[in-house]
C-alpha cells in the first residue's frame, strides 16, 4: 500500500516560477510513489488577512492556484486536491489537539515571534495556534510523509511533538509524520537578492504570456560588477545564470565560460533565458488556458477532492473523540 503524503499551500493566487520549481514540480513527481493529499489552506491565510478588504481576493486566489496546479500536472485521479475550509473537521481536530498542546511550545515558535513584530496590530489567536492547525491538517488524513524544505523542518518537528503528546495521553492514534526533504533550489527573484515572491513583485507568473515573461526578464538584475558588455562577468553571483541552470541545466553549462570571457552580453543571455522559460512552460500555459475555459470541471475537481478528504477526516475525528471519551454510548 502506498504511503500517504500531505502538503498544504496558502492561496496566493497565480503561481510563479519560484513556486513551480520549489514545490509544484515536486508535488507532481510524488504522485508516482505516494497517495497524495494536497490542500489549499485558506484558513491559514486568515491569520494574516483581515476584514472584508483583506479576504476579498480569497476565492479568486483559490481558482488561480488550482488552475496552475492542474496545468502543471497535479492529477485529480491520483491525488486528493481540495480547499481546507471545505473539510471543517480540521477545525474540530484543531480544537481537540489544542487541549493537549502546552502553551509554552507555541509561544516559543520563532515564526510566531516574527509575525508579532510584523503585524503588531493584528496579533490574533490564529497566529499562536497556527502550528496546531498545521498539525491537524496533516494528522486528520493520517499522513505519514510531509515534503518539506530544510527551513520548514522545525515546524514539522513541533507537529511531531504535538502528535507524540496526544498519543502518550490517549494511546496511539496518529502516525508521527516523517519529513521528506526536498532538494529544490531556492529561487531568487528578479531583484537578484531575495526569494522570488509575489509580494516583492520580483516574480514571473507561470501564466504570464511569452512577451510578459521576456519583458520581466529584461528588467532583472544581473552581475552588479558588469557595467559594460566588454567587462568579464561573474555568473556564480548572477541570478540569470541560476535560472538558466534551473530550466536548461545542460545548455547552462556553457554560459560561465562565455560570461567570464565577455563573449556573451547580458541582453543576449536574458533573451536566451526567456526563450528557454517560454519553451519549458508552453505546454503548461496551453493546458491552463484550456482549463480556464472549463470552470465547472475545475469546481468539480475541488468538490470531489473535499468529499474524498472528508471521508478520511470523519473516520479520524470519530477515533479521536472515542479516545477522548467524547462519544455517547450507543451512538
Ligand atoms: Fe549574468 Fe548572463 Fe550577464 Fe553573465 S552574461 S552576468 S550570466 S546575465
Amino acid at each position: 500500500m502506498k504511503k500517504r503524503v500531505f502538503s498544504g499551500a496558502r492561496p496566493t493566487g497565480r503561481q510563479h516560477i519560484g513556486n513551480y520549481l520549489g514545490a509544484i514540480q515536486n508535488y507532481v513527481s510524488l504522485q508516482a510513489e505516494y497517495e497524495c493529499v494536497y490542500c489549499i489552506v485558506d484558513i491559514h491565510a486568515l491569520t494574516t488577512l483581515q476584514g472584508i478588504e483583506g479576504v476579498q481576493g480569497l476565492q479568486q486566489n483559490v481558482q488561480e492556484m488550482i488552475l496552475d496546479w492542474l496545468a502543471a500536472g497535479l492529477d485529480p485521479q491520483k491525488s486528493i486536491l481540495f480547499v481546507q475550509s471545505e473539510v471543517p473537521e480540521v477545525t474540530e481536530l484543531h480544537t481537540l489537539l489544542s487541549m493537549s498542546t502546552p502553551l509554552g511550545w507555541l509561544m516559543r515558535v520563532p515564526t510566531f515571534k516574527e509575525k508579532v513584530k510584523m503585524q503588531p496590530d493584528n496579533v490574533n489567536y490564529g497566529l499562536l495556534g497556527y502550528p496546531v492547525l498545521m498539525t491537524s491538517d496533516i494528522v486528520l488524513y493520517k499522513a505519514e510523509v510531509v515534503p518539506v524544505g530544510e527551513d520548514q523542518l522545525p515546524h514539522l518537528e513541533l507537529a511531531r511533538e504535538i502528535v507524540r503528546r496526544f498519543n502518550s495521553l490517549y494511546g496511539d492514534t496518529f502516525p508521527e509524520p516523517q519529513p521528506k526533504l526536498t532538494q529544490a533550489p531556492m529561487i531568487v527573484g528578479l531583484d537578484g537578492t531575495q526569494k522570488m515572491s509575489k509580494q516583492l513583485n520580483n516574480h514571473i507568473e507561470l501564466a504570464a504570456t511569452a512577451e510578459e515573461t521576456a519583458q520581466r526578464i529584461m528588467t532583472a538584475y544581473t552581475d552588479p560588477a558588469r557595467k559594460r558588455k566588454s567587462d568579464p562577468g561573474h555568473p556564480e553571483t548572477c541570478n540569470i545564470f541560476h535560472l538558466h541552470e534551473a530550466f536548461e541545466p545542460v545548455k547552462a553549462k556553457g554560459i560561465p565560460a562565455e560570461c567570464r570571457s565577455a563573449k556573451i552580453g547580458c541582453v543576449e543571455c536574458k533573451r536566451l533565458l526567456a526563450q528557454e522559460i517560454n519553451a519549458a512552460l508552453a505546454p503548461l500555459r496551453e493546458r491552463r488556458s484550456e482549463l480556464a475555459g472549463k470552470p465547472e470541471y475545475v469546481n468539480e475537481v475541488l468538490s470531489d477532492g473535499a468529499r474524498r478528504a472528508q471521508a478520511i477526516a470523519r473516520k479520524t475525528i470519530r477515533e479521536v473523540k472515542e479516545r477522548m471519551n467524547l462519544v455517547r454510548k450507543g451512538t
